[in-house]
């Protein structure tokens, strides 16, 4: 990104879209909590955000990085129960990737970093129904998209979100191993995991920060307004995927 000021103001931004999201999904995070846990996830993230919210508001000099840890720190003391050390402990300890600001490169530090927080706190293997299910899949994307495929940022959180989704149907038919939903045991079968749903939620308002910030790729883009897609500059494989012809 260009400078502080404006990777500062994507972070803002990007917080309160996810405070939005929360509170507009909290009703629905909270029935599929009610289903296999204790019906109190959607007022957690809730809370929790609202608070990061009220924590981040004067931090208009602040450094990306602190906003980040102040964002994790905020969690940990609002939030009970799983998720909220969960997320907190990792925004809190990931932050310190973001030290040289927002490039390619640091946010795929800063994935790698949370999800092995959340795995080191949480302990919970890939297929336990948990966040881990959905946040998984979404870092290995994201950073193979960065790092193999030379995708652009927004491109890679793109793919990485479809890899989130995926992760979050995937915890519909599998047992809950982990967390509160294991105590139902085979009856948590059939039920989509709270934690790997706001996961979700979570990087489809970073990805649509991505997306009104960065546009289709110009870090230049004025970043109070959403960049709609310029058709001419639209590479014309755009909409392939590479293979030719169809079956
Ligand atoms: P609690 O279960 O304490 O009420 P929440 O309802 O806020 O906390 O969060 C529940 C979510 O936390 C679950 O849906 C699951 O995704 C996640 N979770 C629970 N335990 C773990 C764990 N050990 N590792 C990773 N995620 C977990
Ligand atoms: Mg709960």
């Amino acid at each position: 990104m260009a400078d502080t000021a404006t990777e500062r103001e994507a972070v803002l931004t990007a917080i309160e879209r996810v405070a939005e999201r929360m509170a507009d999904e909290k009703d629905y995070l909270t029935d599929l909590d009610s289903a296999i846990g204790d019906a109190d996830h959607g007022a957690n993230m809730n809370r929790g955000f609202q608070a990061v919210l009220e924590k981040t508001d004067g931090m208009d000099d602040a450094e990306p990085a602190d906003i980040v840890k102040t964002v994790g720190v905020t969690l940990i003391s609002e939030v009970g129960g799983a998720a909220g050390p969960l997320y907190g402990g990792s925004f809190m300890s990931a932050s310190a990737e973001l030290a040289d600001g927002l490039t390619p490169e640091t946010t795929v530090a800063f994935a790698e970093a949370f999800l092995e927080k959340v795995q080191d706190r949480g302990d919970a293997p890939v297929g336990a129904k948990t966040m881990v299910d959905a946040l998984t899949p979404a870092v290995h994307t994201y950073k193979k998209s960065i790092e193999q495929d030379d995708l652009e940022p927004v491109e890679a959180l793109t793919k990485a979100v479809d890899a989130a989704e995926r992760g979050v149907n995937f915890t519909t038919p599998i047992r809950a191993l982990k967390g509160r939903a294991s105590y139902l045991g085979w009856r948590s079968v059939g039920h989509q995991d709270p934690g790997a749903t706001s996961t979700l939620f979570m990087l489809e308002a970073i990805q649509e920060t991505a997306v009104s910030h960065l546009g289709d790729g110009d870090l230049e883009a004025d970043a109070t307004s959403p960049t709609v897609p310029d058709e001419e500059a639209t590479p014309e494989a755009a909409d392939g995927d590479g293979t030719e012809g169809s079956e």
